[in-house]
């Protein structure tokens, strides 16, 4: 089944029948599992075996289908489902950290993934560095023996840097770090982080695993002692664990996720090409395009394949970023991405609206910037509605 390729894996990968001997993946929601005796009860709570379970808290079946699919897929030993993307950021960070130890983190993040390294680590006494994730330099000046772990978005959000993986990895593990990456926006079907070097791989299931904006979820990947030991016994003790009917919805999702984020991407770069110079835009944005500052990294690190979210800078700040908004016939309005369904963002009143004017600055979250994610309708009418748009944004 390892030899299997990406879209047969998707497909069938961990798959679990019941006696029933069901085609399509079960359902298994429920909260716990019968012992037909107390010496079985006692036995299971000592070792439990890979088709015995106790509590969905610690795992179910269904989950454990997601997990084994995802797992297959990302090349990783083991996996984690998690209650949401976030669940799996701070159960991943917070797993392999204690008071006095040092983490660096890229400094363009997913505003929640910014508070758990900003805000919360820092409550329990562990310093963390913010580099320029794009810059090795950075990072090789960050390090000291006493780093647990690096942290990065390997494409940042809302901006489309694209991180080195392999580079970063290669500086981490010269003082002993373990490398952390949420990989949303690389996409799974992209995505070869831990053949990269990546330790531990992160991502929000709701985002292109559901890719139907139905249910939250996520998924924490890596070795399996690390997965079954620190991570496990963090997420089953604070309760983040993914719930049984989500995973069902994950499952269902992964079988059509490489069709889907390929189809996306497609779309994303003809988008790009198309409105790329002009007049209503300061600057399109999307890792694709040939002209991107870490093309050649693309090529490298995701097969030259530039995601599904493209992020375009109209001129005329906020007053025109909302014209765009307002005038899009198409895509809604709305902060959640790699859906069916496109979805634009103004980052700078939303989804990064907390950040001072100084860090949008810095990061490049202009008032004019909006972030689009590709849905999977038509490509020619994504581009006239977007055109259309644009004129709108400048009258
Ligand atoms: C959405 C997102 C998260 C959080 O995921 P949730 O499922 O919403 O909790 C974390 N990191 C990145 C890069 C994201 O896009």
């Amino acid at each position: 089944m390892s030899d299997w390729n990406t879209r047969t894996k998707l497909v069938h990968g961990g798959i679990r029948r019941s006696q029933y001997n069901e085609v399509s993946e079960a359902i298994f929601l429920t909260q716990g599992f019968v012992y037909n005796n107390a010496e079985q009860a006692e036995a299971r709570f000592i070792e439990t075996g890979p088709d015995e379970f106790i509590y969905a808290r610690y795992g179910n079946p269904t989950v454990s289908m997601f997990e084994q699919r995802i797992a297959m897929l990302e090349g990783a030993e083991d996996a984690f489902a998690t209650a949401s993307g976030m669940a799996a950021v701070n159960g991943a960070l917070t797993s392999l950290v204690k008071a006095g130890d040092h983490v660096v983190s890229a400094k363009a993040l997913f505003g929640s993934c910014l508070h758990i390294l900003e805000n919360i680590l820092s409550q329990f006494g562990v310093e963390v560095t913010f580099v320029d994730g794009t810059n090795l330099d950075e990072w090789r000046a960050a390090v000291r023996p006493d780093t647990k772990v690096c942290f990065f978005e390997s494409m940042s959000n809302p901006t489309l840097e694209v991180i080195d993986i392999a580079g970063v990895s290669e500086i981490a593990h010269s003082v002993g770090a373990t490398v952390v990456v949420d990989n949303v926006f690389s996409t799974p079907a992209f995505s070869e982080a831990i053949a990269q070097g990546a330790d531990v791989v992160v991502y929000s299931a709701t985002k292109h695993i559901d890719g139907q904006g139905r249910a939250l979820g996520g998924v924490v990947l890596g070795k399996k002692d690390y997965i079954r030991g620190p991570l496990e016994t963090y997420m089953k003790h604070t309760g983040g664990s993914m719930s049984p009917f989500n995973a069902w919805v994950m499952l269902k999702g992964m079988e059509t996720l490489d069709l889907r984020v390929r189809a996306q991407a497609d779309s994303a770069l003809k988008i790009a090409e198309a409105v790329e110079g002009h007049p209503a835009l300061r600057r399109a944005i999307y890792p694709g395009l040939k002209g991107h500052a870490q093309n050649d990294l693309v090529q490298r690190q995701l097969g030259g394949k530039g995601g599904t979210v493209l992020s375009l800078e109209v001129k005329g700040g906020k007053e025109a970023a909302f014209k765009f908004l307002n005038a899009m016939t198409i895509a809604v309005i709305s902060n959640n991405l790699g859906d069916a369904k496109s979805i634009a963002t103004h980052p700078a009143t939303t989804t990064h609206q907390r950040l001072s004017d100084a860090q949008k600055d810095d990061l490049g979250i202009a008032p004019g910037l909006i972030r689009f994610s590709v849905g999977l309708e038509d490509t020619d009418d994504l581009i006239a509605d977007i055109t259309a748009a644009l004129e709108a944004s400048q009258a």
